[in-house]
C-alpha cells in the first residue's frame, strides 16, 4: 500500500522518501500556518513528530485553521491533539508527540529533531527557537505573513519563508531579524491586539517551507544550496527571492559561532 501511495512521488527516488520516513520533525505551533504543514507533512510521508502549541481551538480561528472543525471548538480541543488526528488519519502509525505548552517549557524533545519548523507570532520567538536550533545544529525553517496599512492605501500583504541552516547565515544575518524590530516589538508588547492572520497567504507559504523541507532532504532538485529567504506578496500572488538575499555578500555568521554548540555550559562559582 505504501509503494503504491508514493508512487506520484516517486521522483523523490527511493531512499529520498525513506529519509523523509525517518526524519523526526518538529512543529512549533500549530496555528494558521503550521496546520497547513502538519497536515501537508503527512501526506508527504512523514511518520515522526514533535509538535508544540499551548493553545485551544477556538472559534477565531476557523476563519485560517485548516486542522479544526467546529466540534473542537465547542469541545475546546488543543491545537495540537487537533494536529495530531489530523496527520494520523493520513499515516495511521506514525509517531506524534504532542506538547500542550510552550516549547521552552519541554525543550527535550525539539533538541532531538532533524528539521523544525517555527510558525510563531513574535520576532522575539522567532530568536528563541533559531537559537536553539542553532545551538543543536538543527536546520530551521521560519515562515510568517503580516499585512501593513498606512494611510487610504490598499492593506499591503507580505510573508516570508527563511531557511536558517547551522553555519549559514542567520535570520539577523539575512536581515530578517534587527535589535530595533525586537526592541520595537517589546516597547508594544500586549497593546498591539491580534495581527490580522489569514488562510491563503498561511496556505502558500506552509506550502513553500514543506517544499524547502523536501528538497532540503532529498535533494530531488539538486539545486537548493545556500540560504533560503523567499518573499511572499499577496497583493500580485507571488514569492521570490528576497531582496535582501540577492544582496547578501555571504560570509561567516557571527551571531551563533560554531564553538557555541551543544548543551551550555555551566561554570560553578
Ligand atoms: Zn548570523
Amino acid at each position: 500500500m505504501t509503494n503504491e501511495r508514493f508512487l506520484r512521488q516517486s521522483f523523490l527516488g527511493e531512499s529520498g522518501q525513506e529519509v523523509i520516513g525517518r526524519c523526526l520533525v518538529g512543529l512549533v505551533g500549530l496555528g494558521g500556518g503550521g496546520g497547513h504543514i502538519a497536515l501537508q507533512l503527512a501526506h508527504v510521508g512523514f511518520m515522526n513528530y514533535v509538535t508544540y502549541d499551548a493553545d485551544f481551538a477556538e472559534d477565531s480561528n476557523l476563519n485560517r485553521l485548516v486542522i479544526a472543525i467546529e466540534a473542537d471548538v465547542a469541545a475546546g480541543t488543543p491545537k495540537v491533539e487537533a494536529a495530531k488526528r489530523r496527520i494520523l488519519g493520513v499515516r495511521g502509525a506514525a509517531h506524534v508527540e504532542t506538547y500542550r505548552c510552550r516549547w521552552q517549557e519541554r525543550p527535550e524533545p525539539l533538541r532531538a529533531c532533524d528539521l523544525v519548523f517555527g510558525c510563531v507570532d513574535s520576532f522575539a520567538e522567532r530568536r528563541e527557537l533559531e537559537a536553539c536550533c542553532r545551538r543543536y545544529l538543527i536546520p530551521y525553517i521560519d515562515i510568517g505573513m503580516d499585512l501593513h496599512q498606512a494611510g487610504d492605501e490598499p492593506p499591503v500583504m507580505g510573508g516570508q519563508v527563511i531557511l536558517s541552516m547551522p553555519n549559514g547565515p542567520c535570520m539577523f544575518c539575512l536581515g530578517y531579524l534587527t535589535e530595533e524590530k525586537l526592541g520595537r516589538e517589546a516597547a508594544r508588547y500586549g497593546a498591539a491586539g491580534g495581527r490580522p492572520q489569514v488562510v491563503w497567504p498561511n496556505g502558500v507559504l506552509a506550502s513553500t517551507a514543506v517544499g524547502v523541507a523536501v528538497d532540503l532532504l532529498t535533494d530531488w532538485s539538486r539545486s537548493l544550496r545556500g540560504p533560503v529567504y523567499l518573499a511572499y506578496r499577496g497583493n500580485d500572488g507571488t514569492v521570490v527571492p528576497h531582496p535582501r538575499l540577492v544582496h547578501f555578500r555571504g560570509g561567516a555568521c557571527p551571531h551563533y559561532p560554531p564553538d557555541q554548540v551543544g548543551d551550555p555550559l555551566f561554570k560553578r562559582l
